[in-house]
């Protein structure tokens, strides 16, 4: 059996989702493969990691329908609290310097995913779950894939394929596209404490001599924690058990917060820098984490994925309606540039937090504390380090 689309999106997580979504009300005939079926979806514990968005995603999120569900278990960030363990320089950020209600919000990804499977379950989009691609045949006009359901394969012939099935995508592999990874030999650890204090809306990027850690606000007494720590210190600090890492986490954090107690089993993600080779095939191309995997630590990941689906949309909406083919290689070409140099930036502004935050040279320690007294006290700067972390999610470390 073959079934004819316009688009087959392959992999329903954050970003291949919410394209689905930007594109279901247009008279585009969409498919969406995703191999996690909604139950084994919910269970994982990956769900549990906190997502910092930046305004530019809740703006997103309010055009996709998204947002009303996801605000009433989110958390306005109004204050962000920068300091270095140890030392005098801290910084804080306000929401009322830019005269905004907020500087970003923070959402357990878990929430996010189940409000776009709400809604893609009401959408015409066509679903195949679980379901995975088993192969790609591209010819002069359309692209024919076996997609493998049970034990049963169905042929989807279409004029494009978007390939969002993250990290490890299947259809990467399948193409032989080969990746850049830089290795940061590092650990985050990420978890849940509840706090004996209020959090008031405020997240907190500490840098302790082991390694950047954020607190991010998921409720008023419970924030979720992001550690990023050498690769052998955190493998060690997880094998060492719970109460080895709260002492740890108390002596790094202090209380800000009063005392902090484990809400959920810690879980260690190896931090890497991964790019694909190449953006566009023959009639696919790659977004969000099956095209770049950046360092979590600076919260961009899933912003950066969005801005690629919405751009994506916006394109394809556009090439539609001009009648024109949706995999020609000049329009996905064109696709490619335009998300290089976001791409680019964000990176680089990445890999210098990492640097920098994660450095224990002494004068760089020095020059950072320097820096977060001056920020304190001038407001130009400060406004700019505003700005930067509501443009780009809330995390600065
Ligand atoms: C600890 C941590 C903290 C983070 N914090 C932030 C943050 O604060 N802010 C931020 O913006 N980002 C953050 N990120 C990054 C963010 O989680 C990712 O960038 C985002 O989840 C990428 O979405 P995606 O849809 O591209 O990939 P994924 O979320 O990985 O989704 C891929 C989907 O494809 C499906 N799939 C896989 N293989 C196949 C196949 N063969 N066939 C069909 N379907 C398939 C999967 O089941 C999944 O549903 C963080 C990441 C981590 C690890």
């Amino acid at each position: 059996m073959t079934i004819d689309i316009d688009v087959l999106i392959v992999g329903g997580g954050l970003v291949g989702g919410s394209l689905a979504l930007a594109l279901q009300d247009q008279p585009l005939r969409i498919g969406l493969v995703e191999a996690l079926a909604a139950p084994e979806r919910a269970a994982s514990a990956s769900g549990d990691r906190a997502l910092a968005l930046s305004r530019g995603t809740v703006q997103q999120l309010k055009a996709l329908a998204l947002w009303p569900d996801v605000a009433a278990n989110s958390m306005a960030i109004r204050h962000i609290h920068v300091s270095d363990q140890g030392h005098f320089g801290k910084t804080r950020l306000k929401a009322d310097d830019p005269g905004v209600e907020a500087l970003g919000h923070v959402v357990v990804a878990r929430v996010l995913e189940k409000a776009l499977d709400q809604r893609l379950a009401e959408s015409p989009i066509q679903r195949f779950c679980p379901a995975r691609v088993m192969s790609l045949n591209a010819g002069p006009d359309r692209i024919a894939v076996t997609v493998r359901a049970g034990n049963e394969d169905v042929v989807v012939s279409a004029r494009l394929v978007v390939a969002a099935d993250g990290g490890t995508s299947t259809v990467r592999s399948l193409l032989g596209i080969e990746q850049d990874i830089h290795d940061y030999e590092q650990t985050a650890i990420v978890t849940d404490v509840h706090t004996g204090e209020d959090t008031r809306h405020t997240a907190f990027e500490r840098f302790t001599p082991s390694g950047p850690l954020a607190l991010l606000p998921i409720e008023p007494h419970r924030c979720s924690v992001v550690w990023t720590l050498g690769r052998d210190d955190a493998e060690k600090i997880l094998a060492e058990g719970e109460q080895e890492l709260m002492a740890r986490l108390r002596e790094a954090f202090g209380f800000w917060l009063g005392d902090l107690t484990l809400a959920n089993p810690p879980v260690g993600f190896p931090l890497r820098l991964i790019q694909a080779e190449s953006m566009v095939h023959q009639r696919v191309v790659l977004i969000g984490n099956a095209m770049h995997q950046i360092h979590p630590v600076a919260g961009q990941g899933f912003n950066l994925g969005l801005r690629d689906a919405a751009v994506l949309a916006d394109r394809l909406l556009t090439q539609h309606r001009l009648g024109n083919d949706l995999g020609d290689p000049d329009f996905l070409s064109q696709y490619a540039r335009a998300r290089e140099q976001d791409l680019k930036t964000v990176i680089r502004f990445t890999d210098g937090l990492v640097k920098v935050f994660s450095n224990t040279f002494p004068p760089l320690v020095a020059l950072r504390n320097l820096a977060l007294v001056a920020l304190d006290r001038l407001p130009p700067a400060k406004r700019l380090l505003t700005r930067r972390a509501m443009g780009y999610g809330i995390h600065l470390s």
